[in-house]
């Protein structure tokens, strides 16, 4: 239960989703979270719940679009100056959007990169200095099976989540020296409000395709986080989890 115990985390999309259930299993394990997302009410919603089971604060909501870095610089600061610092950072906001190559236009195509990848960059760049200060941390950026192989139709969100698999393991490479592990995550088909773009039938067969043939609870992904935030993972950096029921081990 204290996995995470004294630890601060910064979650960006966390209102919903995968991002939620990470904020709810980390004050379950004892951390302090910042819970970002441009949904404002929904944010708020997520912080209440988790402060409404604490015996003291646990989670503070503010306004995070992670295609701005003053939104970023702010996150931080709230971060050490409601909980006094900052540990972890989950990179996990993100959209989807279909269209292959050449059905792409680019208003879709500059949205997807400034979300899912530029977005990552820029809470990275905003979080180390805190982690510095504390003499370490854990970064977990959030990808995607779809950062690890390819399909027909959606190729900006390809483009940017295997942009994030590889932007992870230059960041590790780099806060290696500063004690900052960084890891990215490769989520198959998990049950959020993301997939309910996808039509019913094709959300079957892609299920379909995993060797498990189901598609996960949010807080399958959830664990695997806390895992990466946590000291139990002190030696693994620059990996990827792939948490996806077997889908790409065919
Ligand atoms: P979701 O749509 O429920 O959650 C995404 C969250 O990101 C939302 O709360 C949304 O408001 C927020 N967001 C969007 N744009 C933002 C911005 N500019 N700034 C801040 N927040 C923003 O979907 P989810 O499944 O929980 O997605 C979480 C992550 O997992 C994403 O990076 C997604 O690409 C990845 N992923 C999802 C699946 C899946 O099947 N659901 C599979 C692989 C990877």
């Amino acid at each position: 239960m204290e996995r995470l115990k004294g630890k601060v985390a910064l979650i960006s999309g966390g209102a919903r989703g995968q991002g939620a259930a990470e904020a709810r299993l980390f004050a379950t394990e004892g951390a302090k979270v910042v819970v970002g997302d441009v949904l404002d009410d929904v944010c708020k919603q997520t912080a209440d719940e988790i402060n409404a089971k604490a015996a003291t604060k646990a989670a503070v909501a503010l306004h995070l679009d992670v295609t701005r870095a003053n939104d970023w610089r702010a996150a931080v600061a709230a971060s050490e100056r409601e909980f006094g610092g900052l540990d972890i950072l989950v990179n996990n906001a993100g959209i989807y959007r279909t269209g292959g190559i050449e059905d792409t236009d680019e208003e879709d195509w500059d949205a997807v990169v400034n979300i899912n990848q530029k977005g990552v960059w820029l809470g990275m760049k905003a979080a180390v200095p805190a982690m510095r200060r504390r003499g370490g941390g854990s970064i977990i950026n959030i990808s995607s099976i779809y950062g690890l192989i390819g399909s027909a139709g959606s190729a900006a969100y390809h483009g940017t989540k295997g942009a994030v698999r590889l932007l992870t393991k230059a960041a590790a490479v780099q806060y290696a020296p500063d004690r900052i592990r960084v890891n990215s995550v490769h989520p198959g088909v998990i049950l959020t409000p993301m997939v309910d773009i996808v039509p019913p039938e094709q959300l079957q067969s892609l299920i379909e395709l995993a060797p498990m043939k189901r598609a996960a609870q949010p807080e399958e992904v959830g664990w695997c986080v806390v895992f990466l935030a946590s000291d139990e993972a002190s030696f693994v950096t620059g990996a990827e989890l792939v948490v996806d029921g077997g889908y790409t081990a065919i």
